[in-house]
């Protein structure tokens, strides 16, 4: 049997940063994309590991991947984790919780 797994990379929507831009000097027009990632197995997302923030320039367009100026914690903070990135958990608690009740049952 094969079986599918990795990781696999959801973005977030744009959170501004009030900051200058380092290429083109524009204030207010730093802003940046959350990258979270999550395993997965056979595409269904297992739960969430890294999390990147990529700043891009509202004003002039740029990424900043290599060189990258420092992202306050405060504009971190504004990206959640989402939910369905822990359905793989959630599906395996629910799969040993009705396990469990079945041993309870059969005890009985
Ligand atoms: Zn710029």
């Amino acid at each position: 049997m094969i079986i599918f797994f990795g990781i696999r990379y959801t973005t977030g929507r744009l959170i501004l940063t009030g900051q200058e831009c380092p290429a083109c000097k524009e204030n207010h027009s730093l802003a940046v994309i959350p990258q979270q990632g999550y395993f997965h197995i056979f595409w269904i997302p297992v739960f969430p590991i890294s999390r990147d923030y990529i700043p891009v320039c509202n004003s002039c367009g740029s990424t900043f991947i290599h060189k990258r100026p420092p992202i306050d914690r405060e504009v971190k903070s504004q990206y959640k984790t989402p939910v369905w990135t822990f359905s793989g958990l959630i599906i395996i608690g629910i799969f040993l919780l009705y396990i469990f009740s079945m041993m309870l049952i059969s005890k009985i």
